[in-house]
């Protein structure tokens, strides 16, 4: 097993007190001093030199230092795969229903900056930390070991890496990996475009959330699932519900919903192209009733900047979506927001109800998938909500 050179980053009195805390991204204004270069795990100190742990240093970064243990510990070859062997243990300790589901979680499996989700036999990795990216040549053995997987993807398209350093691509790390997989989450099976899909190929964070929504849905004469991508939701809500219409604006993704209409068999769905925002507005206007009303945007705020502009429109599906709905109709609603938070969702819902003149009973709140583990001091780890209501 090979070991690891280290560096040395003493903490400005805030970044100290931030990872006493337990958060382990410290900004590059709280570091007072440090040495290594990219990639290097450094040893962390505040300025009286009490160790604060250890951490992944880049200074090209923002987040200069992610701190990857809070102990004096070798983050050696041996390290790494004890790391992952427990992320992979935790996954089947959850005796997860599906084949495609996420197998390392960054932050919340002590391993900043990567992410693994596997589909079936294929691997897909998204690597956001210098560190991870030259220590592969350990970590892709480690999850081989565990794994046997056919091939190994890295979608390092994102544009975040670009603020790590790394290069923008998509690359096969190891074997072979087919443009479309085809992969089972409960009673669904669907297909996943692991190279040009969103995200990793799929929304693997709402895996829970889709069976959840399921539950309420039975026998519905209607269900409306708006930005419904791939048809995520639903093709789960078809399999109880009489009839799902899935609306997307993208022409692409309601190609791949019809397509896993088929795979599955269902034929009691209907597609329609067309913007969220004027197809509520339309059909609530008319007076229109829905047993069930699903709405999953992207993320209306990508910075805390933001989140007034998206929470007006989040306010404008949601009070749209209450109208439509028939007595005794459900509402599954989601944000993935992280600057969108939880409480401030709460606010927005019941304003929007309000507004809409409903009385909306609150039958769940709910996160992200329990393979997308949240950490309690890392709020941005919680980034993922689904309210499931119900009109009274
Ligand atoms: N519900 C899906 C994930 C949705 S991702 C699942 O569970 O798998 C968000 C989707 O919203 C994308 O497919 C995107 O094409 C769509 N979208 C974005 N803006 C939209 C708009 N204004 N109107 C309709 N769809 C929109």
């Amino acid at each position: 097993m090979r070991t690891d050179t280290i560096g040395r980053a003493i903490l400005k009195g805030k970044g100290a007190a931030r990872a006493r805390a337990g958060h382990p991204w410290i900004y590059r204004s709280d570091v007072a001093e440090a040495e290594g270069g990219a990639g290097d795990v450094v040893r962390v100190t505040d300025r009286a030199g009490r160790l604060l742990g250890r951490a992944f240093y880049n200074p090209q970064s923002e987040i200069t230092l992610r701190i990857v243990t809070r102990e004096d510990e070798e983050t050696d070859e041996a390290w790494f795969r004890a790391r992952i062997q427990k992320a992979l243990a935790y996954r089947e300790g959850l005796k997860i229903d599906a084949d495609a589901y996420r197998l390392v979680h960054s932050e919340a499996d002590g391993l900043p900056g990567l992410v693994v989700d596997r589909y079936g036999a294929y691997l897909v990795l998204q690597i956001g930390s210098a560190a991870v990216e030259r220590r592969l040549d350990w970590v892709l053995p480690a999850l081989q070991d565990g794994l046997a997987p056919t091939g190994i993807l890295l979608r390092g398209d994102a544009a975040s890496r670009r603020r790590e350093g790394l290069e923008v691509g998509i690359r096969v790390l190891a074997g072979e990996v087919p443009d479309l997989v085809v992969a089972r989450e409960g009673r669904v099976r669907y297909e996943a475009r692991l190279k040009t899909g969103q995200k990793t190929g799929s929304f693997l964070d709402q895996r829970e959330n889709h069976e959840a929504a399921a539950r309420y849905v039975e026998g519905a004469e209607n269900v409306l699932d708006v930005f419904s991508y791939a048809g995520g939701f639903a093709l789960h809500a078809a399999q109880v519900a009489k009839g799902v219409e899935a609306v997307d604006s993208s022409g692409g993704a309601l190609d791949a919903a019809r397509r896993n209409a088929e795979i599955n068999g269902l034929e009691n769905l209907t597609f329609t192209r067309a913007s969220a925002f004027d197809l509520l507005r339309e059909r609530s206007d008319r007076g229109e009733r829905y047993d069930a009303v699903i709405l999953d945007p992207p993320a209306f705020a990508k910075s805390r900047r933001e989140a007034p502009r998206a929470t007006r429109a989040y306010k404008e599906i949601n009070l749209r979506a209450m109208k439509l709905l028939a007595p005794g109709g459900i509402l599954v609603t989601c944000s993935c927001s992280y600057h969108f938070s939880r409480e401030l969702m709460e606010d927005t819902l019941r304003s929007a109800a309000a507004d809409a003149g409903r009385t909306m009973r609150i039958r769940e709140w709910r996160g992200q998938a329990s393979d997308h583990p949240e950490v309690l001091t890392v709020p941005e780890t919680r980034y993922l909500k689904c309210a499931i209501l119900e009109r009274g």
